[in-house]
């Protein structure tokens, strides 16, 4: 894996590109998504933003093995959301 396709911007570098974190499968609760790091080898769904570029949040479905990139598609609004809830700095 040496490019990803944003789809704002299409094929780019890997190096424009910032990995955030591995995802959990869809459909399991918010107990498997923090406690239960998925890693198989044919498939692992992760997190990462277009940081020297568009800025935009992706989720890469990629085959680890091999580095195949099997898709590549924007976060859903609510993802994005709580990932910025999440790294919001809170000052008190
Ligand atoms: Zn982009």
């Amino acid at each position: 894996m040496t490019r990803l396709d944003c789809p704002f911007c299409g094929a780019r570098e890997l190096e424009e590109f910032r990995f955030h974190k591995t995802l959990a499968e869809p459909g399991t609760n918010a107990c498997d998504d923090v406690y239960l790091r998925v890693n198989r080898l044919t498939m692992s769904r992760e997190h990462w933003q277009h940081a020297k570029g568009c800025r935009a949040w992706l989720i890469v479905r990629r085959n680890p093995s091999d580095g195949t990139v099997l898709d590549v598609r924007l976060a859903a609004s609510s993802d994005a959301l709580a990932h910025n809830k999440d790294s919001r700095h809170d000052p008190s």
